[in-house]
């Protein structure tokens, strides 16, 4: 691929039968659905706290509910260890979050006032982001497998005012800190048993003792929510601010792109310690008052297969590294597995490889709807709509609402402005920076503490996303890469994204990085890293077959040069490929910023826990 103009779609696009989705009637057509609904109109779909007191996230996604016909559906299903599930109905989830905000009340935790998380997918975590919500204060996630130092950042850079947590992990990555940590007052422990640790609370008793109603406090749209972490796959995570205004493209983008009723069981797989477990793990799923799975476990293939299939799951929400992982293991592990139910599958979180997509109309009868979206845009923006056809390897349309551009870049990948307005790419199949039009209501409202870095992000009219994509004439996008990965090779700008898919058809393959190397002649030269399935094993021959096959595929200005195997590509805990680390020690570079880094270098001590915060 080049900055030319050469068609992108090299895969036949999936047409889908209608008739065979549940869908509302009034949203089978994009093109109607963008041109009929505003954000007012999402609105007007939530129900607002009553008395006119405002908005408040924890009512839209619990107490509407609870307070009519749904009180007794199941609101979130966990699933534990052994297979075994336990519930929380609509009504206790608003009881139970109810008390919680109560606790915080009775500890003078106050509106806007930041309430942290680290702590694994169990019901505490549920209870205290909603009922942090109901208590006007803000919630700040933290994923449980974070080493002490990036929870020592993350508390500081949020002032969090409380903690909930449990006793291993106070233990283990808190009580040392306690010292550095003057803003953190209380630690709850949700695990005390009647014995809290010196310096901590138990949750569980104060919980007891706290009113199971009362009113939420009174929201506006523009109040702060949630203060949540970037990734980090680019250097330093950002701390992005949210707003309760959050929840209607949160329930909108539901709707639009994972198609969520009542009656589905739902199942997000991504923990809430990255933006999509929040997002679509906690808020969107219950403001439509569907049952949402949640497994209390780490990623397995075999253990997956078998909460989508004794679960029951419709509607499913996951990445494409679990994608691909399930690729890997093969497809003797689907088999016996009965998932007649499964009626949506969507991914965020990383390109999806067309290849992927093709093989889970295969492995799950539903092809992957790919979607895109970040920490900063709070919600999904683009995605392969719910009911239209999907274009392998294209993260879909804008949603209606969303208004998406690409803007022209020069020479230093600056973003060109003229007369104060962005210059925009009009032709088709061209890359640009992937920019949204501000006004969306999940868009972040700042990077906290972090005032210049919030306003870089805007430029001539338009929120500026950092990725490069192209435009396909039927208004299709398709990702490019990262700003910062692209490789400029003799001429050539080249997406990573483009190079690993190629090299994923390769049947050898089952997951590769891409990086650009410096090279005396080209300028750089592509370098692919390669993960190999099972049953195939690394040598000088496989590697050359492998580049081989990529050159007919992408031409030899485009294909890896260079091919090196591993058994582990770095990968953030959300499960994105950290193609900079990979640059940074392939060229003898500082690895910079690595709290989030899931995967260790070969020689390291393997992380505490593994994560899947998809
Ligand atoms: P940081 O901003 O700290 O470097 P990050 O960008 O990985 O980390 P997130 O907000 O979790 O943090 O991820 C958003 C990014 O993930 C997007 O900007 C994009 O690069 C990538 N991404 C998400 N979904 C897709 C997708 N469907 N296709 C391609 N890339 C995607
Ligand atoms: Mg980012």
């Amino acid at each position: 691929m080049t900055a030319g103009t050469e068609p992108s779609i090299r895969w036949p696009a999936i047409t889908k039968d209608i008739g065979s989705f549940r869908i509302r009637p009034n949203l089978v057509d994009y093109d109607a659905a963008c041109a009929a609904f505003t954000w007012d109109e999402g609105r007007r779909a939530l129900s607002g706290l009553p008395g006119g007191r405002g908005l408040n996230i924890a009512y839209e996604a619990v107490d509407r509910h609870a307070a009519g016909s749904g009180a007794g559906r199941e609101a979130l299903r966990f699933v534990r260890a052994d297979g075994s599930t336990h519930s929380l109905s609509y009504a206790e989830l608003a009881e139970q979050t109810n008390r919680f905000a109560g606790v915080l009340r009775s500890l003078g935790v106050g509106r806007g006032e930041r309430v942290f998380s680290l702590t694994g997918r169990g019901p505490d975590l549920y209870i205290a982001v909603l009922g942090t919500f109901k208590n006007a204060s803000v919630f700040c996630p933290l994923f449980s497998a974070f080493g002490p130092e990036p929870v020592r950042q993350r508390l500081t850079l949020g002032s969090g005012r409380a903690l909930v947590t449990t006793r291993a992990l106070y233990r283990k990555k808190i009580a040392q800190l306690r010292g550095q940590l003057p803003d953190l007052r209380h630690v709850l422990l949700i695990d005390a048993d009647g014995d809290p640790e010196p310096g901590t609370l138990d949750l569980a008793a104060l919980m007891r003792e706290a009113p199971p109603d009362g009113d939420i406090a009174a929201t506006q749209p523009e109040d702060m929510a949630l203060l949540h972490f970037t990734s980090g796959t680019t250097g330093t995570p950002k701390g992005a601010i949210h707003v309760h205004d959050a929840v209607t493209a949160h329930h909108a983008t539901g709707t639009f792109a994972l198609d969520l009723h009542p009656d589905d069981v739902y199942w997000c797989t991504a923990d809430p310690g990255w933006v999509t477990g929040t997002s679509y793990g906690v808020i969107a799923p219950l403001s439509h008052g569907v049952t949402a799975i949640v497994d209390e476990e780490e990623m397995d293939a075999d253990r997956w297969y078998r909460i989508l299939a004794e679960q029951g799951v419709t509607v499913w929400y996951t990445a494409p590294t679990a994608l691909r992982m399930l690729m890997k293991a093969g497809a003797d592990h689907a088999a016996g597995h009965d998932l007649s139910a499964l009626r949506f599958v969507a991914s965020v979180g990383e390109p999806l490889n067309p290849e992927v997509v093709v093989w889970g109309q295969e492995a799950f009868g539903q092809p992957v709807h790919d979607n895109w979206w970040q920490t900063e845009t709070g919600g999904i923006m683009i995605s392969n709509y719910a009911a239209t056809e999907i274009r392998p390897g294209s993260m879909g349309r804008p949603l209606p609402g969303v208004e998406a551009a690409l803007v022209v870049r020069d020479a230093d990948g600056k973003p060109v402005i003229r007369d104060g307005e962005a210059v925009l790419v009009t032709a088709p199949d061209t890359m640009g920076e992937l920019a949204l039009r501000p006004g969306w209501p999940s868009m972040f409202r700042g990077y906290l503490h972090e005032e210049e870095r919030y306003r870089r992000c805007f430029a001539g009219g338009w929120y500026l996303t950092g990725d490069l994509a192209k435009r396909d004439a039927d208004g299709y996008y398709w990702f490019v890469g990262r700003g910062d990965d692209v490789i400029k090779s003799s001429g050539h700008l080249i997406g990573p994204f483009e190079v690993e898919s190629s090299l994923m058809e390769h049947p050898a393959v089952a997951e590769a990085g891409v990086i650009g190397v410096p090279d005396p002649v080209a300028g750089e030269v592509v370098k692919a890293f390669v993960e190999l399935r099972s049953g195939w094993e690394p040598s000088g021959e496989l590697a050359l077959d492998i580049i081989g096959f990529a050159r007919k595929r992408l031409g030899p200005a485009v294909a890896p040069r260079l091919l090196d195997f591993t058994t582990a590509l770095p990968k953030t805990r959300s499960g994105k490929i950290l193609r900079r680390l990979l640059k940074a020690r392939e060229l003898g570079l500082p690895e910079g910023d690595t709290s989030t880094i899931e995967t260790p270098p070969p020689n390291a001590t393997p992380p505490d826990a593994a994560g899947t915060g998809l």
